[in-house]
């Protein structure tokens, strides 16, 4: 088991652990009172005092903050402390939040004392996943017009390994600055590289490994396939496994990570099979709790509620109880994999948003989804959620699954029908088309697996 500095923190007993928390509350908190804008308008309107919160017990009674009140004015979350040293002042980069569920990009600011405790977790973060200065990282993380954490990363994994690094540039393309790559150019470069890792969203990377296998190439020295940006079920997991050894690797797997701007990491997982979950690899700079997002109070471990997140060492952007929008469970044991002491995130994160009321009942498309990405002789698929006459508001809801599949049309309707009885208990209509009608990678970062599509007319 290493030990240095930079992993000693995951050997330390829970309760080691709990006392750097506390000593980062404390000290977050006198930050805070110093010079944190919005803390310092909302503790004083709620009569909190900020040295009376001291302990991970204490935070309890701090208001959760919301997405939403984050993005009126997020550099009121930015800390002002004027005579702090340049270190800690100047703002080294920033990332934008993917802004999924709200459609608007919102900014996080890193100072120069935050990009380098980045750095730091990176590194915890490259040795869970066992990268070596052998490696040769490919990232296949898109270009997009606002800056995202997973186009960065890739970079700072390789950079704290001494690893070599190679960007595939595909992404969004600007007539004026023809840099980006078609995702065919990106599947060779993945070649002439002589690539060790693929970094990348899940569904991206499904798809250039189905281009490399239409393309002859040869990813004989591909080991490792790092994916986070999207859930990577177990069958999507088996799926790049089979492409992988299919074009020549000897024994890949996947490494999945739950990863978002507001923490500038991943979540990680440390074998495998993913069986110790999602690890939080800096106990020290982020506290995870899972709450009741009415009552703020916390949920046990083992049951699921919203996720909050509690910076503990930061300079720039300072969230605290942050609601990610995620619903998680947690647990604090050690893992039994690993034997890691740390938060771990043992549930797959899913979104409130992606329920839906359809047939008259809420329901989660997710193990669907999930069903179906892994089935083989399936290329690309796509669950629409419409009505048997879209344009009657009053016809009935009507399940149709999109189907891109070489295989033959009988028994892929026959096992696709099955899963959608199992998981949704509906009777779907397939509509076979091609693989590019749904997801065309030199157009989209990832696949979009539900569309719903009442509600884009009801949007108007
Ligand atoms: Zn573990």
């Amino acid at each position: 088991m290493t030990s240095d500095r930079i992993e000693e923190i995951f050997y330390k007993s829970r309760d080691e652990q709990i006392a750097l928390q506390n000593e980062g509350i404390r000290r977050m908190m006198s930050l805070c009172e110093r010079g944190h804008p919005f803390y310092k308008k909302s503790f004083d309107e709620k009569g909190i005092d900020f040295s009376s919160i001291r302990t991970i017990e204490d935070l309890e009674r701090v208001p959760l903050t919301s997405k939403k009140d984050y993005m009126v004015q997020p550099e009121d979350f930015v800390l002002k402390l004027p005579n702090g040293p340049l270190f800690e002042k100047v703002i080294y980069n920033m990332l934008y939040t993917t802004g999924t569920t709200t459609g608007k990009p919102t900014p996080f600011y890193n100072t120069a004392h935050d990009y380098y405790a980045t750095l730091m977790i990176s590194k915890r973060v490259a040795r869970m996943v066992g990268l070596t200065p052998d490696d040769v990282i490919a990232n296949t993380y898109p270009l997009t017009t606002v800056p995202h954490l997973t186009f960065f990363a890739a970079f700072w994994y390789a950079t704290v390994t001494g690893a070599r690094f190679v960007s595939t540039l595909t992404g969004t393309p600007n007539p004026e600055f023809p840099v980006t790559n078609s995702s065919r150019h990106a599947a060779k470069m993945v070649e002439t590289a002589e690539a060790t890792v693929l970094w990348g969203i899940p569904s991206f990377l499904r798809r250039l490994l189905t281009m490399a296998e239409e393309m002859n190439l040869d990813y004989h020295r591909v080991r490792l396939a790092a994916v986070a940006g999207e859930p990577c079920s177990q069958g999507l997991r088996e799926d790049i496994v089979r492409r992988l050894k299919h074009l020549g690797s000897k024994d890949p797997y996947v490494n999945n990570r739950f990863g978002f701007t507001e923490i500038s990491t991943v979540l990680v997982e440390c074998d495998r099979e993913g069986r110790g979950g999602f690890h939080n690899p800096a106990p020290d700079h982020f506290f995870l709790e899972v709450v009741d997002p009415e009552t703020g109070k916390r949920v046990e471990d083992g049951k699921p509620g919203y996720m909050a997140v509690t910076h503990l060492n930061r300079r720039g952007t300072v969230l605290l109880r942050y609601l990610t929008g995620d619903i998680v469970v947690l647990s604090h044991d050690t893992c039994p994999s690993c034997g890691r002491q740390t938060t771990r995130v043992v549930s797959q994160p899913y979104r409130k948003s992606d329920l839906l009321k359809f047939k008259g009942t809420l329901i989660n498309p997710e193990p669907l989804v999930r069903a179906l990405s892994g089935m083989s002789g399936i290329e690309e698929f796509q669950v629409v959620f419409t009505r048997l006459n879209l344009g009657d508001p009053l016809s009935p809801d009507h399940l149709q699954i999109r189907v891109a599949s070489g295989e033959s049309r009988g028994e892929i309707t026959r096992r696709v029908t099955d899963v959608c009885l199992q998981t949704v208990e509906m009777r779907p209509e397939i509509v076979f088309v091609r693989k590019d009608e749904i997801y065309d990678p030199d157009r989209g970062f990832k696949s979009k697996r539900v569309v719903d599509l009442r509600k884009r007319e009801e949007r108007g």
